[in-house]
């Protein structure tokens, strides 16, 4: 797997400060551009995660150190990793 492809990646713009994040990859090279420069990869990862019934997915945007336990469709939505989620 590239690395920085992978959901969740943060890319940001060093001139506006502006941040974007991969929800899903399509397994082409993402290289996102803003204010005439390439947007830089973050070394954070957005988690993610998904329910498996109704396949609902979620992205955790703010990062506050809680302890954080989506629920979806009354049971825990699964973490999602990797380039290839299971949606
Ligand atoms: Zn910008
Ligand atoms: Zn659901």
């Amino acid at each position: 797997m590239k690395s920085g492809e992978a959901m969740g990646s943060v890319y940001r713009c060093p001139v506006c400060g502006a941040e974007i994040s991969l929800i899903r990859p399509g397994g082409g090279h993402l290289t996102p551009v803003c204010c005439n420069v390439k947007m830089e990869l973050l070394g954070e990862v957005n988690a993610v995660y998904h329910c498996s019934v109704c396949r609902c997915t979620v992205m955790q945007i703010v990062d506050r150190g809680g302890t954080l336990s989506p629920r979806c469709c009354n049971r825990s939505m699964e973490r999602v990793t990797g380039a290839h989620p299971p949606l």
